[in-house]
């Protein structure tokens, strides 16, 4: 089992990036963004709390995310490859609450891939996905409050994963088959 987290600030390329790394490593695909979003458009309850949250740039609360996703990974055989995990963990009990989900079934984190791409350049990209996207929180101020809570909330996972030793440090701008060769580079080591 191989699990990877795909890491990075609003914008910086996660979900392009672990399209690419599906195809290459034939790993199941969770990306917690979408799948909070597909509640929201089949108007379940989840779906109705969730987009109090999202629609203001703010992060779901860690309990109900951490329930998300165990009942995601619980019984899934499709996972049994190997998954990555695209905008999970967000928090640092996040993080030590998936340490513990995959410790339980004798495997860990074995890569994060971070995605560095500067400010401006994220609020580029994220206002001209909006659009196309019909994202609700892909506007200006709710793009703003979400770069407040990346740094805020998310940005201390980088030292949390570096400290791990595994934290890979990918320069995220620049053309999207450059940046999935360095990244490709760096998880060669990664994989037995
Ligand atoms: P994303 O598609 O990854 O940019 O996520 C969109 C929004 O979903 C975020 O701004 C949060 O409101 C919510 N969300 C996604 N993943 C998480 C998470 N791991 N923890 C809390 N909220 C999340």
């Amino acid at each position: 089992m191989y699990n990877l987290v795909v890491f990075g600030a609003p914008g910086s390329g996660k979900g392009t990036q672990s399209a690419r790394l599906i195809d290459e490593y034939g790993l199941y695909h969770i990306s917690t963004g979408e799948l909070l979003r597909d509640h929201i458009a089949r108007e379940t309850e989840l779906g109705k709390i969730a987009n109090e949250y999202i629609s203001k740039g703010h992060l779901i609360p860690d309990a109900l995310m951490i329930e998300i996703l165990e009942n995601t990974l619980d019984g899934n055989p499709d996972t049994a490859n190997g998954v990555i995990f695209d905008g999970f963990p967000r928090t640092i009990p996040q993080a030590e609450a998936l340490n513990e989900m995959l410790h339980k079934r004798g495997a860990r984190v074995d890569a994060v891939v971070g995605l560095e791409v500067d400010d401006k350049e994220l609020i580029d990209r994220l206002l001209k996905r909006g659009l196309e996207s019909g994202r609700s929180d892909d506007n200006m101020e709710t793009i703003n409050e979400r770069l407040n809570v990346y740094n805020r909330q998310t940005a201390p996972l980088r030292d949390f994963y570096i400290t791990q030793g595994k934290y890979h440090s990918i320069k995220g701008s620049g053309s999207i088959d450059d940046i999935f060769n360095d990244i490709r580079n760096h998880l060669k080591s990664t994989r037995k």
